[in-house]
């Protein structure tokens, strides 16, 4: 297999180095998504304000969207090389579940007005959107979702909760899953609504999680009125859209070369960091074997998001494949984490308040951070189901 670039190919990587070393803010360089270090989110989405910018008036806030809807209309293999050089300079994400979720979704199932109302302001960052999917008893089996939306006059009147819902406090419009069939089969009595967070009757609590920062909510429905132009698709056929929605799944080529980063990272403090006149390598004979591993996992992660990419750029839609990538590198996001407060000792668990703490509390963020990551977006054991059944052929059980 060939891994290297065509030459068009080439060429596209080069303009996307050189727009990112002449338009990156400096303050943003080496910093990576904001969204997941912490932080006053609120300050970092205002200073995000200038990047975006850049980045919109080279058409590239949604560059997989096509150019009629305000898209760079590129292909899989030029979206990937976009992700990864960006990844690879660690420039900020923009757009959000705005530019990745609901956008492609209205490009597929919106009506015509829908489409002219939202994606010019998800492009333009005007407004920022959450998922509302998951309830307090329904994850993993999404369909056996409650909450209730009922047809009155020209609106529908939802009333329920979700729960886990990221930046719900900071979102203008969230898309969510509504049951409007109480008596259909479970798939079958789903919609699919825009619903605008300023409506009377939401209400957004924030959850803090162990990391210490309020990244996903509580979002309580009370009698909430949707006008009914805000249905996405037909009644009752919300799960099939929802599922599209699902299906805009990034390869994760980011996250790999992110993790491989963060294992250069551990090498160079490893080899750097002294302590009683050693260094912390030297005084850990068996972390080189342990650095090793992580290191050539991190290019496991990567053979695994290319092989997801080359299945879209061929038109295939990648199944358990997309699922063995988000298994293996949401674990290997945990395993690097705990290498990382492994190598520093009973310091590595000292977070950014201590002055005592390497790395500026680093190792101690990232350990707690990563706990989510093998359950969001599907828990690990839901993907080994997914490999076992799709992948292997095992029987259900
Ligand atoms: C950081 C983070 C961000 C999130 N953001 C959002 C968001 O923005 N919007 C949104 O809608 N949701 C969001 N979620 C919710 C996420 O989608 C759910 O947490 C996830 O789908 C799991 O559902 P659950 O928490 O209800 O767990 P459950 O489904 O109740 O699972 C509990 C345990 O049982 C296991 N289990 C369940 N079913 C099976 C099965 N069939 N076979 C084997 N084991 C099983 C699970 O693996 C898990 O270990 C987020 C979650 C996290 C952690």
């Amino acid at each position: 297999m060939d891994f290297n670039d065509t030459p068009e190919e080439a060429v596209f990587r080069q303009a996307v180095r050189s727009f990112i070393s002449e338009e990156l803010p400096e303050r943003f360089k080496g910093m990576g998504n904001p969204l997941i270090v912490g932080g006053d989110m609120r300050a970092r989405f205002e200073q995000m304000k200038e990047w975006r910018k850049k980045l919109a008036d080279r058409g590239w806030i949604a560059p997989a969207w096509p150019e009629e809807y305000g898209g760079a209309g590129l292909s899989t293999m030029q979206q990937f090389i976009m992700n990864e050089e960006m990844a690879e300079s660690r420039a900020p994400q923009v757009g959000g579940m705005g530019v990745s979720m609901i956008g492609p979704t209205l490009i597929i199932h919106g009506e015509d007005e829908q489409k002219e109302e939202h994606l010019a302001r998800i492009l333009s960052g005007e407004v920022v959107w959450c998922q509302g999917f998951s309830e307090p008893e329904s994850g993993s089996d999404l369909a056996s979702l409650q909450m209730k939306a009922v047809r009155d006059g020209d609106d529908f009147v939802i009333n329920g909760q979700k729960i886990w819902t990221s930046g719900a406090q900071y979102a203008h419009w969230m898309f969510l899953l509504a049951r409007t069939d109480p008596d259909a089969p479970k798939h079958k009595g789903i919609s699919y609504f825009m619903v605008d967070m300023k409506s009377p009757g939401v209400t957004v609590k924030p959850l803090v999680n162990m990391a210490g920062s309020a990244m996903f909510n509580e979002v309580f429905f009370d009698n909430v009125r949707v006008p009914a132009k805000n249905l996405v698709g037909e009644e009752n056929r919300g799960w099939y859209i929802g599922t599209t929605t699902l299906d805009f799944e990034r390869s994760s080529i980011g996250s790999a070369v992110g993790m491989r980063m963060q294992v250069e990272n551990l090498i160079k403090f490893a080899i750097e960091h002294r302590s009683d006149g050693q260094s912390t390598l030297e005084n850990n004979p068996n972390l080189r074997y342990e650095l090793s591993e992580r290191l050539m996992e991190t290019q496991v992660a990567k053979m695994l998001s290319y092989r997801v990419v080359s299945m879209q750029a061929k038109g295939l839609v990648p199944n358990y494949e997309a699922s063995m990538t988000k298994l293996f590198s949401s674990e290997l996001s945990q395993r690097i984490a705990r290498t990382g407060v492994r190598m520093a000792g009973l310091y590595g668990q000292l977070t950014v308040d201590s002055e005592w703490a390497p790395s500026r509390g680093r190792f101690a963020a990232s350990y707690v951070q990563t706990i989510g990551s093998t359950i969001a977006g599907g828990t690990s054991e839901i993907q080994r189901g997914i490999i076992a059944t799709r992948g292997l052929g095992l029987p259900k059980n």
